[in-house]
């Protein structure tokens, strides 16, 4: 898929309040940090689309972006910020969950994991949350420019492993870089096919 035009629609803290067209969503989400901004940008090809900062945790609210006039790519907030009051905390989950289980529209919902790091609780309690809910999900490993592919090999291995602990099979991973683009074209291929599944 070409993105021809990516644009800013609208924030909102509860689903009733998001963007009002009915438009097929592709929703983002991670640990605070894990390079989500970057990752928008990237797929977006615009370096300011989403607020890329090195200060954890800028982004409290759901920001939709208008692709190509025909769906919206969903900036959620982050979860497992280290630094946030337990009442910040619990409202920022009420603001992820309420788009995440109520949310219509959304039709996947890609859960960005850092390719340094192996899978944690944080993580893996969230993607048990999915799938008690029937939420459907992907896994996007970012950063991974930033390990050799040898060590990035063995660490998608070994976190392949972790989950099968607990899922049976695993869901559609990507592995990608907002410095050189790695993932990019999967991805939108990938969004390409859910949304004209007979194409
Ligand atoms: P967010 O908090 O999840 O939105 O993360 P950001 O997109 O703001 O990125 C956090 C930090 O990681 C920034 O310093 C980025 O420049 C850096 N970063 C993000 N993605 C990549 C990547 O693919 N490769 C490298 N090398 N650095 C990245």
């Amino acid at each position: 898929m070409k993105i021809s035009d990516a644009k800013f629609a609208g924030s909102s803290t509860r689903v009733s309040q998001k963007p009002g067209r009915r438009l097929p969503e592709f929703a983002f989400i991670g640990r605070s940090n894990v390079g989500k901004s970057s990752l928008v940008n990237m797929l977006c090809r615009n370096g300011k689309l989403a607020m890329t900062s090195a200060t954890p945790g800028k982004t409290r609210v759901v920001n939709h972006f208008l692709i190509n006039d025909s769906w919206y790519l969903v900036d959620l907030p982050g979860y497992g910020y280290a630094k946030l009051s337990r009442k910040a905390l619990d409202d920022l989950k009420e603001v992820v969950r309420d788009y995440i289980f109520n949310s219509e529209e959304m039709r996947m919902l890609f859960v960005l994991i850092d390719s340094r790091h192996d899978i944690g609780k944080t993580d893996l309690d969230f993607l048990a949350e999915l799938g008690e809910n029937g939420v459907p999900f992907s896994i996007i490993y970012t950063k991974c420019d930033k390990s050799g592919p040898n060590v990035l090999e063995d660490r998608l291995v070994r976190n392949s492993n972790i989950l099968l602990q607990q899922w049976e099979g695993l869901p559609p991973i990507f592995r990608s870089s907002s410095q050189t683009g790695m993932g990019r074209e999967d991805i939108l291929d990938y969004i390409s096919d859910i949304l004209n599944p007979n194409s």
